[in-house]
């Protein structure tokens, strides 16, 4: 299955989510970055977004809380490339009950191939990138070697 490339645009669907520890840091670089912030359509799971949307006074579709399946829906939205950045301040400290879903996310992040940054310093670089303001051709990996197996005819 050749998967194929789509244009980001310059005005980007992005998706941000900071853990608990991690939501202050989250919403005092969305607020230095409100500007930028606010050519974009943003996306986060529940407890973030609602933070976010307080903070920059800028809409923000929420999905579900992380633990309750909002990691997954973002997921969900790269895979089917509606999500075209992602922030995640996700927390190196402490255990989450969702970490199965945490793994996902950041797995589906990378095999479609998106920009994402889980900490302030990747955000930051991420943020002047002079591609965040530009259409962008997204290549995503080609995976053809990995289906092969679908070519072969079904035994039954
Ligand atoms: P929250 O979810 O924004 O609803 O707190 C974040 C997470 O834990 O993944």
């Amino acid at each position: 299955m050749a998967i194929a490339a789509r244009k980001m645009s310059n005005s980007k669907r992005i998706a941000l989510v900071a853990h608990d520890n991690k939501k202050k840091e989250l919403i005092e670089w969305a607020l230095y970055n409100k500007a930028g912030l606010a050519k974009h359509r943003l996306y986060g799971t529940g407890t973030t977004g609602t933070l976010l949307e307080e903070a920059l006074g800028q809409s923000v579709r929420k999905f579900l809380s992380g633990p309750y399946g909002g990691d997954q829906q973002i997921g969900a939205h790269i895979a089917e490339g509606k999500i075209d950045i992602l922030v995640f301040f996700w927390d190196p400290m402490e255990a989450q009950p969702h970490d199965p879903d945490i793994k996902a996310l950041l797995r589906l992040a990378v095999a479609w191939n998106i920009p994402f940054a889980c900490d302030r310093a990747t955000a930051d670089f991420l943020f002047t990138s002079p591609l965040l303001a530009q259409e962008y051709d997204i290549l995503p990996p080609d995976y053809t070697p990995y289906i092969r197996h679908t070519d072969v005819p079904d035994p039954l």
